[in-house]
């Protein structure tokens, strides 16, 4: 029992380590920089960050969200990212060891699905900070997931994974070219038909189906309490510019899915 919290305890500061690399590498796509040039710098005052101010969390609290030299405020998704990679990842763990797969199929399961969310995390964020969803986060790993599921490490056969593919990709393209058609707006981007392309390739056609459903519910509940919000500052401007990323629901969705796969299926059929 010790052992087992012990490795959990240890997995978990490598997990928070690998939030912060996912920060990075999110960070570097939106602002186009290479993944691998040279430490970090504030992005301001273009000050080095030095180890001890780039301990996850931790260094976001201490120096109260800015930047020790210039005061610069750092974003609070540092410090979410890193939050959000330790909590997923560590219930990735336990779920495989309940999962009770022989070695080194448990390896082979974990290890796939960490890749997965992985993008899904680098998404998210990217998809906050700055509306785009990043092609090697998602339409480049679904034939990983083709892959995968070939060769049996995920929880789909190659078929459910083919099928999911295609379902996430053409469920939304429809949606967007129906949407279009009575609004005359763009309401879906390509990156999300991308993102649920990726979606399926892991997880299959229902986790599609769910993860659709559960960001359109979530979406429309923060878009609403978002727009409320603003009208009542009257920044109506604002408001009606204003534009919610899907990916981080689409992500959101797909995580409970993935998690709750069981009790969600009892809940709806
Ligand atoms: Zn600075």
């Amino acid at each position: 029992m010790e052992i087992y919290l012990l490795g959990l305890i240890l997995l978990g500061l490598f997990f928070l380590c690998w939030g912060s690399f996912l920060n990075v590498v999110a960070f570097r796509i939106v602002q186009d920089l290479p993944f691998f040039r040279k430490r970090s710098h504030c992005p301001k005052c273009d000050y080095q960050i030095v180890f001890y101010d780039n301990i996850p969390i931790l260094s976001w609290i201490l120096l109260r969200g800015k930047c020790r030299k210039c005061k610069e405020p750092i974003s609070i998704l540092y410090p979410f990212i890193e939050l959000l990679t330790l909590v997923l990842m560590l219930s990735l763990t336990i779920h495989t060891i309940n999962l009770g797969l022989n070695y080194p199929q448990n390896i082979f399961y974990f290890i796939s699905y960490f890749i997965f969310f992985s993008a899904l995390i680098v998404a998210t964020r990217t998809d906050l900070q700055a509306m785009v969803i990043p092609q090697l986060f998602s339409l480049w790993l679904v034939p990983v997931g083709l892959l995968y599921s070939y060769l049996g490490f995920l929880k789909i056969n190659f078929y459910q994974s083919l099928i999911g593919a295609l379902f996430g990709y053409s469920i939304l393209w429809v949606t967007a070219k129906l949407f279009k058609f009575f609004t005359k707006k763009d309401g879906i981007g390509v990156g999300d038909m991308e993102l649920l392309c990726m979606i399926g390739a892991f997880l299959g056609p229902i986790a599609v189906w769910f993860s659709l459903l559960i960001a359109s519910l979530t979406g429309t509940l923060i878009g609403a309490i978002f727009l409320y919000f603003f009208s009542k500052t009257n920044n109506y401007c604002y408001s009606k510019r204003a534009k919610i990323p899907f990916g981080p629901f689409l992500a959101l969705g797909t995580i409970l899915f993935f998690f709750f796969e069981n009790f969600l299926i009892r809940l709806f059929f």
